[in-house]
């Protein structure tokens, strides 16, 4: 008998983290491998805010602290959902973690019962399903369409719903795909979702800042009617470069909220002291790099969307959010480049050119692959022409 619990055997590790990985791995082989599998931007954290940890631990804020987060740093969230959502809670309705990672994982190990049904739309973001699997649910995949910029449909939505949907997962901007839900689109979905009282959603907002094009945020949370059948996930990592200092934090009900600092006094206890104090700066400090540095990713954005574009074979969407693209490889699957699957794709793509992406399969639509470009434009001018060159040498 194997001493490896039931529940993780239903599990994979992350494959985004596993590309990572290996082209880390390639590379201290001495090959010139190029990773655009990494979902981290590649700024730095800004100098305001690291200087605001190095006051915390000079002054001792160097202890344990409450376990869902400090007075302090729940309240610079509080006012955050005010001024840039216009979203009212209270302390009591706002929990901080060990990154949005951890937030969202001991959501569902709270709430979920066996059998209980998660609504993921994908392409999704790899560890939801895994998460909801891991807390005894049921994930309940809908494929979401390249024409419809691969968001969830009103009726897709309602044909998804059953008596056991506990929750939906609503990601914009998205995670694999950039795509980002319009106010109109989500006051479509609200529509279903007031009907179905019993379902909560789940918003996972950690790219709000990375937008473009003048694209309008909004969260589904800004519905009255859903408000209090919200959790809004939200974090540091993303906006303020700061993936390493693992703080995220939500608002919503109380219920779920006291729920989840429960799971937390019995497993983690609190997010780290230090990076609560850096991320009371990241939110109450100046936000000027936001723009300077969404300016940053546009560009580049503009500059793999129309390379992509040119490529014989691929087909790539230009998304308003997040920094990454989703570009579609069918074309290249066939008898004549002997290619069957998006796997293969990437794995011969990392092989002959050095250039590491992460293959749609493993976001849960087949048939893309994933290209952050949260990396430096001289990277991905490099990258870009590997896939060309491949691409070519392939038909
Ligand atoms: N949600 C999405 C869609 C993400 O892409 C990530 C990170 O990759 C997270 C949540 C978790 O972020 P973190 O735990 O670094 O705060």
């Amino acid at each position: 008998m194997s001493i490896i619990s039931n529940s993780l055997k239903r599990i994979k590790p992350s494959p985004t983290i596993a590309v990572t990985q290996k082209a880390r791995e390639l590379k201290a082989a001495g090959k010139n491998v190029i990773g655009l599998g990494a979902g981290e931007p590649d700024f730095d954290t800004p100098n305001n805010i690291k200087q605001a940890a190095i006051e915390a631990i000079n002054k001792g804020d160097t202890k344990y602290t409450a376990v869902d987060g400090t007075p302090i740093l729940k309240q610079a969230i509080v006012n955050k959902f005010k001024s840039e959502n216009n979203l009212e809670y209270s302390i009591d309705e706002v929990t901080v973690g060990t990154g949005g990672k951890q937030v969202i994982y001991n959501t569902f190990m709270a709430t979920l019962n066996k059998g209980d049904e998660v609504i993921i739309p994908a392409p999704y973001w790899v560890s939801y399903p895994d998460m909801v699997l891991l807390a005894g649910g049921k994930p309940k995949i809908v494929k979401c369409n390249e024409n419809d910029g691969f968001k969830l449909t009103p009726k897709n939505l309602k044909k998804a719903i059953t008596k056991k949907t506990k929750w939906l997962i609503l990601n914009s901007p998205s995670n694999p795909t950039g795509a980002s839900y319009t106010k109109e689109e989500i006051k479509s979905l609200s529509k279903i979702l007031i009907r179905n009282k019993k379902i909560h959603i789940l918003s996972d907002d950690i790219y709000e800042h990375i937008t473009y094009d003048n694209f309008n945020f909004f969260t589904i949370a800004q519905i009255s009617e859903l408000k209090e059948r919200t959790l809004t996930m939200n974090g540091v990592s993303k906006s303020y470069a700061m993936t390493g200092w693992r703080i995220g934090y939500a608002a919503g009900p109380k219920e779920i909220i006291k729920a989840i600092g429960k799971i937390q006094s019995q497993s983690t206890s609190n997010p780290s002291s230090v990076s609560q104090a850096a991320a009371v700066e990241a939110l109450n400090g100046t936000q000027e790099f936001i723009e300077t540095r969404a300016e940053a990713f546009k560009k580049r954005r503009d500059f793999v969307v129309e390379s992509l574009n040119k490529i014989k074979g691929i087909n790539c969407l230009k998304p308003n959010g997040a920094f990454y693209v989703f570009p579609s490889c069918k074309q290249l699957l066939n008898k004549k480049t002997k290619l069957k699957t998006d796997k293969e794709f990437v794995e011969k793509l990392l092989e002959h050119s050095n250039v590491a992406v992460v293959q749609g399969s493993a976001f849960g639509l087949e048939g893309y692959f994933r290209i952050s470009y949260a990396t430096s434009m001289e990277n991905l001018k490099k990258a870009l022409e590997r896939i060309s060159n491949f691409c070519k040498n392939l038909s």
